[in-house]
């Protein structure tokens, strides 16, 4: 099915009716109009609110791990030393990327339904002494929220010149500060809690970070040095996506208009009212903890008696669309998905009441 009566996968999420409006325009050439400059302007102080941030945000087209890799490429040379910081699938999975790239790598690896001990991280920045700190803010596929403040004073302490931090399923549904916790490099995609269709990339480049980019001198489609100057010099590297900005501009229009405060305050509800139905259910979450909880995502134990397969095909046919699971986690937890659009108490209870018909019988 394309669509979903109840669409609780945890991105891409559902694009709201005015944020779709703005692809069905004939744009002209982007780089020939200053209303499209005037446009990207105008969607970086947008996600500069959004991302409280005085940093610069590259919008690149392509899908999150654009981000991902653009800035691992752009910032690091071969034999670098990295910290990656691993509670789940995406933090172990950035630590691969970096090694992929020649660096030196160490992982602090923590239990995939638990988060990061800012304590087990600082001695491992001791010890390590690396030139960056990596780091996911919520960990999608586990549902958990990791302390990135903590780790941010941390990364400030000790003088490690750049702080990664992937925001992708956290920014815009939670609170992330990326000048305050010292984000170098915030990673976000559109597709989570913007609810923007999944092709546009965006990384906050910090002062440091514009330096390694400077110093490295990484050339590529997913190079980051071209955007430093993009807005000043009117000069894009590639033929820009007018309709896709025009839709995240509008998504971000979305989220000002209600107020950031608001919307992380949604997301808090529903999550809290996911997270009280599933133990009513008798589910139980996969990190076993409230306090370890992504207010945008929860993952769940999927119930042994009844299996994944079958659990997904008896809420499908009740018109809900949850998120399976992948790696080691495949078949064993499944995820709903409360953010951006998604993040409301009525659409939680929907899935929620599926999820109990769909225990109960077929
Ligand atoms: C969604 C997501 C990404 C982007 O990855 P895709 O699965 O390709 O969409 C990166 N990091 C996190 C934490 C994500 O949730």
């Amino acid at each position: 099915m394309r669509t979903y009566r109840v669409p609780m996968v945890p991105g891409p999420t559902a694009v709201p009716p005015a944020v779709l409006a703005a692809y069905q325009a004939d744009y002209g050439s982007a780089d020939l109009e200053d209303e499209y400059f005037d446009l990207y302007a105008q969607t970086e102080g947008q996600l500069q609110l959004i991302l409280q941030t005085r940093n610069q945000c590259a919008i690149m087209t392509g899908e999150g791990m654009l981000a991902l890799w653009g800035a691992v490429k752009s910032c690091l040379k071969a034999g670098d030393r990295v910290l990656a910081v691993s509670t789940g699938l995406f933090g172990s999975g950035i630590g691969d990327l970096a090694r992929s790239i020649g660096a030196q790598v160490e992982s602090v690896d923590f239990p995939w339904n638990a988060v990061a001990d800012p304590d087990q991280v600082e001695a491992a920045i001791k010890r390590v002494r690396p030139k960056m700190v990596t780091m996911v803010h919520c960990e999608t596929s586990s549902g958990t929220l990791n302390p990135v403040g903590a780790v941010g004073a941390l990364v400030a302490k000790h003088d490690v010149p750049l702080f990664y931090v992937d925001g992708v399923s956290s920014a815009a549904g939670t609170e992330l500060l990326i000048d305050g916790w010292h984000i170098d490099l915030g990673l976000i995609g559109t597709q989570k809690c913007l609810s923007s269709p999944p092709d546009l990339a965006i990384v906050t480049v910090s002062e440091r970070a514009w330096r390694a980019v400077d110093e490295v001198g990484y050339q590529g489609y997913d190079a980051l040095a071209p955007w430093k100057t993009a807005l000043s010099d009117r000069y894009f590297p590639y033929t820009p996506y007018w309709q896709g900005l025009a839709a995240l501009s509008q998504a971000c229009q979305l989220i000002l208009a209600e107020g950031l405060a608001a919307v992380f305050a949604r997301h808090a509800q529903a999550a809290q009212a996911c997270r009280q139905g599933l133990a009513e259910l008798g589910l139980e979450l996969y990190s076993g903890q409230e306090t370890y909880s992504s207010p945008t995502v929860t993952a769940v134990q999927v119930p042994g008696q009844l299996g994944w397969a079958e659990l997904d095909k008896r809420l499908r046919r009740r018109g809900v669309a949850v998120g399976g699971n992948y790696g080691q986690l495949a078949g064993k937890v499944f995820r709903l998905g409360h953010m951006g659009s998604q993040a409301r108490v009525d659409l939680v209870q929907e899935a929620l009441e599926a999820l109990r018909e769909a225990l109960a019988g077929e």
